[in-house]
């Protein structure tokens, strides 16, 4: 609730700070048991801020988490560890967060004796195959590398450990953007069902609005660190309000070389979140933009009671 994460610009030699980025500027969503909440918007407008931030991977400036009534931004170091396993991340490529020394079946028995350290060795060994059989893999893979897997598979490798914690919450980090159509379905349908049978909440990171429409329950749309509409999916996907939902909606997704991923890109170049535009940031791109547009912030206009908007258009 009004999350703030802010990183201070320094300059010099001696690193003088001379502004901030606001790459979370007072964001509020919700995150419903069992429901899947999308996060979408184009790369570097804040969302993988976002959901470290969440997870208190990143400093939050100020604002609220709160999760099952305990507001966990404000906990202590110490009193968060008891939350850390049950809100877990997933990262667009796994093979980088896996240590590609270790063996498959040392990376989840490590977050299996986490969990539950008074497990005899043979049942660690038991619930590292069950583990790997729930996400679609077979037991031999326990002696394999990382390094030995495809794209596909490592993401299932990565959804197993994550799993190995037993969460009730995780970040998807755009864990399907780096891989191709027929892969891509089969780990989304593997990440529905351990939803369905599980009950846990996803905060879907993407770009990809084909795949919010078919895993998400809410979506909000992020621009330059706010979240300009939100609600629910069929509501913003059929009857988009704000002009930068619509652009997302007509753009079509292409291939990046450099971040190795397919992206969306407007016709601008997105303005540098450490420079915003005054007013609604996205003024500058905006067919529809006003006189007005540069000089006020929007504040959210309810469209019905699932569907609000940060737009002038509909003051
Ligand atoms: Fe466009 Fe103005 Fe709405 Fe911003 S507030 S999206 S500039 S119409």
């Amino acid at each position: 609730n009004q999350l703030k994460v802010h990183f201070p610009i320094k300059k010099g030699l001696l690193k003088r700070t001379v502004g901030q980025v606001k790459a979370v500027d007072e964001v509020s969503l919700d995150l419903t048991a069992g429901s899947t909440t999308a996060l979408v918007g184009e790369s570097g407008c804040g969302k993988t801020t976002l959901g470290k931030a969440l997870l208190r991977l990143l400093p939050i400036t100020s604002g609220d988490v709160v999760y099952k009534g305990q507001n966990i931004a404000k906990l202590s170091e110490k009193a968060f560890q008891a939350y850390r396993q049950q809100l877990q991340i997933i990262f667009q490529d796994p093979f980088s967060s896996m240590n590609p020394r270790m063996l498959v079946g040392d990376i989840l028995e490590e977050g299996i004796r986490a969990l539950k350290s008074n497990l005899s060795d043979a049942d660690v060994v038991r619930e590292c195959n069950s583990l790997l059989l729930k996400v679609g893999l077979t037991t031999e893979v326990r002696l394999r590398y990382p390094h030995e897997f495809s794209g596909g598979q490592r993401q299932r490798l990565c959804i197993a450990r994550a799993l190995a914690v037993n969460p009730s919450v995780i970040v998807c980090d755009e864990p399907t953007s780096a891989l191709d159509v027929s892969v891509q379905a089969q780990v989304l349908n593997l990440l529905k069902q351990l939803q369905h049978e599980q009950g846990l909440s996803y905060l879907f990171i993407t770009h990809d609005l084909s795949v919010v429409a078919y895993l998400a329950d809410k979506v909000a749309v992020m621009y330059l660190g706010r979240i300009v509409e939100y609600g629910k999916v069929e509501e913003v996907l059929n009857r988009p309000a704000h002009p930068y939902t619509k652009a997302l909606i007509e753009a079509v997704p292409s291939w990046d070389n450099d971040l190795g991923k397919k992206v969306i890109k407007l016709p601008d170049n997105m303005p540098s979140p450490a420079n915003p535009p005054t007013g609604c940031h996205f003024h500058t791109r905006c067919d529809q933009a006003m006189a007005d547009c540069s000089q006020i912030k929007p504040t959210d206009v309810l469209l019905s009671e699932s569907h609000k908007v940060a737009c002038l258009l509909y003051r």
